[in-house]
């Protein structure tokens, strides 16, 4: 086995690992960045559909405050273009499609219960510390409550209609049934964005997407980091020496004076560590689980869409496929439609024969889109939850009593043992822009602890 020593030593490359990396090299710090996969983005990846169309399939789109995203994609030399948003929304309720544009199409007492629901949800992120997000009055309460109880209560939301909605959002967001999840935890999502209509609405975040997709950032990234990458080393062991660690992945050893485990927390569970963690590390570790998200890109000639004056967001509470919106790209040769199967529907979907899914989905997007959406000239399912080195979906979760118990070790390191990735970032939580600024602090802290 080889055998490498380097000040520092990074697990992980996803943009968590990779921003971590690059601000070490920038520090004059030699690093060694270990990636179990044979590609580094992590949760973001660009893949080839069966007609050689390349698109991204995770992390995709940045929003309003994805500063250093931004500014990562500029200094990469990659362009980014707005989300196309002219048109109508399509939402698909009782089996009626309605269109509209800014109010969705509800009665107005489903309308006001939505607006209620979330100024009750913002007003617990408003009263969150950044740094410390258990430390509210009330904090135990709230997060001993499930975002299920909240949302099945009629007095949070008085009707069926904006019941089901705000279920659907929910769990879109944390792609498991909103039962699962802490009512304080969940707010973590929404404090340092702002709020939950950060997630909501298209319109307030100024949604862009990137030229090529934002995984080649990613790809341009490791290309500048060279040598110091290593592909296919899943690391399985990190020992904490008095003066040191020492990292074993399955062909290579590193010694370095401080590591930064940029993993998905359940990952970074399943590495062996001597001595153990301390309790509270490990126990947050094992409880921080990702839920299942099956996400469908659906490539047409065109986005034929836009000439039926659709925009491309559709949204269908009833439906194994609930969320479709549009992922075209800015050279318009093909149309692209990206929608999702999220949490006990995508278990389900999971669970189906691949024929039988494709079936479902192209069916399902059909009854927004009309039949043309049965036809598509390729189509790509891409099973986050199976995936080895993700095993789960978008974010992972706070389940409730997790945040309250063992929240403080989010942003603590172990030792010479530092964390880092989207889950661990006190801003931008759960999103590609957190990941990075939680890598660079990382960095920053590792430097400033030698
Ligand atoms: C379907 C989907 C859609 C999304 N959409 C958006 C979006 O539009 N906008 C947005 O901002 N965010 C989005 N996200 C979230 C975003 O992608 C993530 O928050 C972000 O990419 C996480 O980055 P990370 O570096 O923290 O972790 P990851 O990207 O998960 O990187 C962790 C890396 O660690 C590696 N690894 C794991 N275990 C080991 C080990 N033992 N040894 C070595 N390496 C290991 C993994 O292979 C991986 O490369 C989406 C995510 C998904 C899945």
């Amino acid at each position: 086995m080889d055998r490498v020593r380097t000040d520092y030593c990074v697990v992980g490359a996803g943009f968590a690992g990779l921003a971590a990396t690059r601000r070490l090299q920038d520090r004059g710090q030699t690093v060694t960045l270990l990636e179990a996969r044979d590609r580094v983005g992590g949760r973001a990846w660009n893949r080839a559909a069966e007609d050689g169309t390349v698109v991204s399939v995770g992390g995709t789109w940045l929003g309003k405050r994805q500063d250093r995203m931004f500014e990562l994609c500029r200094e990469y030399g990659m362009e980014v273009y707005p989300q196309y948003d002219t048109g109508d929304t399509l939402m698909r309720l009782g089996g009626t499609n309605r269109r509209y544009q800014g109010i969705p199409k509800i009665d107005i007492l489903s309308l006001l219960s939505l607006g209620l629901a979330f100024w009750q949800l913002d007003r617990i992120v408003k009263r969150m510390p950044v740094q410390e997000p258990w430390n509210i009055s009330g904090a135990r309460d709230l997060d001993a409550q499930t975002l299920g109880t909240f949302i099945a209560s009629r007095w949070n939301i008085p009707t069926d209609t904006a019941r089901k909605l705000i279920t659907t959002t929910m769990t879109t967001l944390f792609c498991v049934d909103p039962d699962e999840v802490s009512l304080l935890g969940s707010c973590v999502l929404a404090r340092g964005n702002g709020k939950f209509e950060y997630y909501v609405d298209n319109t307030i975040t100024e949604t862009h997407l990137v030229d090529g997709g934002v995984p080649e950032l990613a790809v341009r990234m490791a290309a500048k980091i060279g040598a110091s990458l290593r592909l296919s080393s899943p690391v399985r062991r990190i020992k904490q020496t008095a003066t040191g660690v020492e990292i074993s992945a399955d062909n290579l050893a590193v010694d370095a004076r401080r590591v930064i485990v940029a993993t998905p927390p359940f990952l970074a569970s399943r590495i062996e560590y001597d001595p153990m963690l301390p309790p509270m590390h490990g126990q947050l570790l094992r409880r921080l689980l990702s839920g299942a998200a099956i996400r469908g890109i659906t490539i047409y000639d065109e986005p034929f869409w836009r000439a039926d004056g659709l925009s491309g967001m559709t949204v269908a509470p009833d439906l194994p496929v609930p969320v479709a919106l549009d992922q075209s790209p800015r050279s318009l040769n093909v149309g692209i439609l990206s929608s999702y199967m999220f949490g006990p529907q995508a278990i389900k979907g999971a669970m189906m024969d691949p024929a039988e899914r494709r079936d479902v989905w192209l069916r399902a997007l059909a009854t927004r889109y009309g039949p043309k959406a049965l036809t598509p000239r390729a189509h790509l399912e891409t099973d986050w939850a199976a995936e080895e080195w993700s095993l789960g979906g978008m974010i992972a979760h706070f389940a409730p009593g997790v945040l309250t118990n063992y929240g403080r070790a989010l942003y603590e390191p172990a030792g010479r043992i530092h964390f880092a990735g989207s889950e661990h970032a006190a801003e931008m939580h759960g999103l590609m822009e957190g990941a990075v600024r939680s890598g660079e602090k990382a960095a920053d802290e590792v430097v400033s602890a030698a």
